[in-house]
């Protein structure tokens, strides 16, 4: 079952599509930070935004916490709750399906991406970009994490034949065309950023700082990789 709360009825330049699952310790630090950024990048550069959540089935008490948040801001937030496990890139797919600006960023619930870098992201956006990757200044996460990561890198350059410099961080931005496109793909099993870059014509890169999860722990195993 998936429900929809949607709340507002002006259309957002700026969709922010974050999806989670079991984030409850850490959800009301991201929306400290999340909301007075965007605020912050709204007026500074006259856009409306949007956030999108999508709780990917959770366990614990983050729908709950998403539907109380869509609540507190119904301005400018929205939630779709899935009711179980789909996995991060399904997750994301289903707030493509929601978000309604003419720019999308994904971001990671977990504060490893921090908010305050969305402004940079929709700088390349505005200039005309219409894929905007990250590379992970100090990446902060494990030894084990770091390794699966290279490996999984290095498998999925193999299949998709797609060099990006930091294919893992998922704080990215896509113009509106990329992501129909990706959504016409209707992939179930898909790694949007490889899939989304296939159709950028003005792909660019910038660096951003990373952070250690800000709760809770990686909801992945190398097997899940
Ligand atoms: N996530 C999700 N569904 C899942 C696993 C993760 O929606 O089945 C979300 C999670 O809540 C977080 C993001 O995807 O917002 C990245 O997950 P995580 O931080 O565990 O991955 P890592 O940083 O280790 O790549
Ligand atoms: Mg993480």
């Amino acid at each position: 079952m998936t429900a929809n709360l949607a709340t507002q009825t002006c259309n957002p330049s700026l969709s922010v599509v974050i999806p989670v699952y079991n984030e409850e310790d850490g959800l009301q630090a991201l929306f400290d930070r999340l909301y007075p950024a965007l605020d912050a990048m709204a007026s500074k550069r006259n856009i409306a935004y949007e956030v999108v959540f999508v709780n990917d089935g959770s366990k614990d008490r983050s729908a709950g916490i998403l539907a109380k948040q869509v609540e507190l801001r119904s301005d400018v937030t929205r939630a779709v709750l899935f009711h179980s496990n789909f996995g991060q890139h399904m997750a994301i797919m289903a707030g493509f399906e929601y978000s309604r600006g003419e720019y999308i960023i994904t971001l990671d619930a977990d504060l490893q991406n921090p908010p305050e870098e969305i402004d940079a992201l929709v700088n390349e956006l505005l200039k005309g970009h219409d894929y905007v990757g990250t590379i992970r200044a100090n990446r902060r996460d494990s030894f084990f994490r770091k390794f699966a990561s290279r490996a999984m890198n290095h498998l999925r350059e193999k299949i998709t034949r797609i060099t990006m410099t930091d294919q893992g961080c998922m704080l990215r931005g896509y113009s509106r065309r990329i992501v129909d496109l990706v959504r016409q793909c209707d992939e179930s099993n898909t790694f949007i950023p490889a899939l989304a870059y296939t159709f950028a014509s003005n792909p660019t890169e910038i660096s951003v700082k990373h952070e250690e999860r800000f709760a809770g722990e990686s909801k992945y195993s190398l097997y899940q990789l």
